[in-house]
C-alpha cells in the first residue's frame, strides 16, 4: 500500500493526509506477529484502511476538503475510527473529498481534484483525465490503485456508490443508522450514512460486521433488534432459487449510456442463471427523488453549516471586523467554496417562511411517496414501519407473490465522463453535476441499503460501468450476499 501511495498519489491526489510510514510499518509488523500467534485482534488486525476527510481523527486533519477546516484536527475518534483502531485496523491516511460532500465528481475540494485511476493523466497534462467520482472520490481512488484494503467514505445522496462505479469498485451504503453518525462531519444529517468502499465483497463485509454497531452517542442509531432481521444467511449453498429480483422501469432514464444498460441486462440475466426470479417492477415516484434530494440536503447543509462561524472552530477571516465585512460573513466568504455557497443559499431560500410551504414541505412529501413506493415492493416490511398503511396494501395488489426481496437497478447513468468536460458543462449549468446522481438517490430518501459492483464489459476506453441493488431497510445481508454470488 505504502508502495502505491507513493507511486500514483501525486497524479491521482487521492490522499490529503498520511500517517507515517515508519510508525505503519511498526504496527503492521506488531500485527503480523499477533497473527502468527493466532492472537489476531480481528479479521482486519493490520489491514490498512483509508479514511474519508469528513471523518474525525485524532491523529490526522479532519478538512472536509473545505479552506473552512483546513488546519482542522479533532480532538475525538469518530465511533467507527474507535471501532477500527480497537479491530487492529491501521489508519493509513485521510482521503481527498467535495467539499463538505457535496458533488459528485470531485472536483470541488481545497486540496484539488481526484482524478480517476484508470485515467489520470499527468499533474502536467490533465486534458484526458477522467473524474474518480464524488464526493468519496479519494476513498475510491486510493482503493482502486491499491493504497489501502479498504476505505471509508460518506454517502448522503449517492457519494460512496457514484465513485466505486466510476473507478470499478463495490461501495456499500448501508442502511441509515446501522453505522454510527458520531465524528462524521454533517452535511444533511437525515440521510448522511458512512459507507465502505474495497476491491471484494468480502472485504466490504469484514469491516461492515466490525462497524455495525449501536452507539448511543448516535441519536439515530439503530439497535440490533431493528436493524437485523431474522432469517440470517439464505443462500449459502451459492443458489438463488426462491430470491425475487425486482427490475424498476423508471430507472430505464432516457441518457443510459448503452455499455450501461448491457450491463443491466448482463446482471438480471446472470441472476436468473444463479436461480432467482427476475421481474420487472415499478416505482413510480422516482422522478420526484433527485428534485426532493436538492431541497431537502441543501436545507440541512444550510443549518449544519450555520456553526462554522469563524469564532469557535475553523477558519476565521484576519479581516479586522471594523474594517470590512462582520466577522461571520468574511470568514465564510472567505473560506466556503461556489458549490457550498450555492448549497447554503438554496437551502436557506427553500427554509425561510415564504417559501417553507411550497419548497421544504413538498419535498418532505415527494420523499414519503419515495419511501412508500420501496415498501410496497418489497417482501419484507419495514422495520420503521411495520403496519402497511390500507392504501399500501389496497395500491399493491397486497399480494406476496408479487413482492421482491432485492431490486436491481444501474449504479450510474454513465461511466466516468472527462474532468475537463464535466468542469466546463458544470460552469455553464451546476445542475449539470446533480444529474448524475438519479440512480443513487432514491435509496438515500428511503434510507435503504444499496450497493454498487462492477458488472459487464467495460465502455470504450476500458472505464468499468456497473449495477447498484438495493435491499429493504435493516436488510443489509441480504444486499451484501447476493453482491457476493453476482459479481
Ligand atoms: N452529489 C450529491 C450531492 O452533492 C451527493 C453527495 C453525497 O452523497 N455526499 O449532494
Amino acid at each position: 500500500c505504502l508502495a502505491s501511495i507513493k507511486e500514483h498519489n501525486a497524479a491521482i491526489n487521492a490522499m490529503t493526509h498520511l500517517a507515517p510510514a515508519s510508525q505503519l510499518v511498526a504496527s503492521a509488523d506488531e500485527a503480523g506477529e499477533r497473527w502468527k500467534q493466532g492472537r489476531q485482534r480481528s479479521a482486519l488486525d493490520g489491514f490498512p484502511i483509508a479514511i474519508k476527510a469528513n471523518i474525525c481523527t485524532t491523529d490526522l486533519p479532519t478538512t472536509c476538503g473545505s479552506k473552512m477546516l483546513e488546519r482542522f484536527t479533532s480532538p475525538f475518534d469518530a465511533t467507527v475510527v474507535s471501532l477500527l483502531r480497537k479491530s487492529g485496523a491501521l489508519i493509513v491516511g485521510k482521503t481527498n473529498m467535495d467539499e463538505f460532500g457535496m458533488g459528485s465528481a470531485n472536483l470541488h475540494s481545497v486540496h484539488g481534484p481526484t482524478y480517476n485511476p484508470l485515467s489520470a493523466g499527468s499533474a502536467n497534462d490533465r486534458s484526458t483525465a477522467v473524474v474518480a467520482g464524488g464526493s468519496s472520490g479519494g476513498s475510491a481512488a486510493a482503493v482502486a490503485s491499491g493504497m489501502c484494503f479498504a476505505a471509508l467514505g460518506s454517502d448522503t445522496g449517492g457519494s460512496v456508490r457514484t465513485p466505486a462505479a466510476y473507478t470499478g469498485v463495490i461501495g456499500f451504503k448501508p442502511s441509515y443508522g446501522r453505522l454510527s453518525r458520531f465524528g462524521l462531519v454533517a452535511y444533511a444529517s437525515s440521510l448522511d450514512t458512512i459507507g465502505i468502499l474495497a476491491r471484494d465483497v468480502d472485504a466490504v463485509r469484514t469491516v461492515y460486521e466490525i462497524l455495525a454497531q449501536p452507539d448511543q452517542n448516535d441519536p439515530t442509531s439503530l439497535a440490533h433488534s431493528t436493524s437485523k432481521p431474522s432469517h440470517g444467511r439464505r443462500f449459502s449453498s451459492g443458489n438463488l432459487t426462491g430470491l425475487r429480483v425486482g427490475v424498476p422501469q423508471e430507472y430505464h432514464v432516457e441518457n443510459l449510456h448503452p455499455a450501461v444498460l448491457a450491463a443491466w441486462s448482463a446482471a438480471a440475466a446472470r441472476l436468473s442463471e444463479l436461480g432467482a426470479t427476475v421481474v420487472p417492477i415499478s416505482l413510480p415516484s422516482t422522478r420526484h427523488a433527485l428534485p426532493a434530494y436538492y431541497v431537502i440536503a441543501p436545507a440541512e447543509a444550510s443549518s449544519n453549516l450555520a456553526k462554522y462561524d469563524g469564532i469557535r472552530y475553523g477558519h476565521r477571516s484576519s479581516d479586522p471586523p471594523e474594517k470590512g465585512a462582520p466577522l461571520y460573513s468574511a470568514t465564510r466568504t472567505e473560506a466556503f467554496g461556489a458549490e457550498v455557497v450555492r448549497r447554503i443559499m438554496l437551502g436557506t431560500f427553500v427554509l425561510q417562511a415564504s417559501s417553507y410551504t411550497s419548497y421544504y414541505q413538498q419535498a418532505q412529501k415527494l420523499r414519503r411517496l419515495v419511501q412508500r413506493d420501496f415498501d410496497r415492493v418489497f417482501r419484507l416490511l419495514n422495520p420503521l414501519h411495520p403496519t402497511p398503511t390500507l392504501h399500501d396494501s389496497v395500491a399493491s395488489g397486497a399480494d406476496e407473490a408479487t413482492r421482491v426481496d432485492i431490486l436491481l437497478t444501474p449504479s450510474a447513468t454513465s461511466p466516468a465522463p472527462r474532468a475537463a468536460d464535466l468542469a466546463a458543462k458544470t460552469r455553464a449549468a451546476p445542475v449539470a453535476e446533480c444529474l448524475a446522481d438519479v440512480m443513487t438517490v432514491p435509496a438515500s430518501l428511503a434510507g435503504l441499503p444499496a450497493l454498487a459492483l462492477p458488472f459487464g464489459e467495460p465502455a470504450q476506453g476500458g472505464l468499468p460501468v456497473g449495477v447498484q441493488l438495493l435491499g429493504q431497510f435493516g436488510d443489509d445481508e441480504t444486499v451484501l450476499e447476493v453482491a457476493d454470488l453476482l459479481i
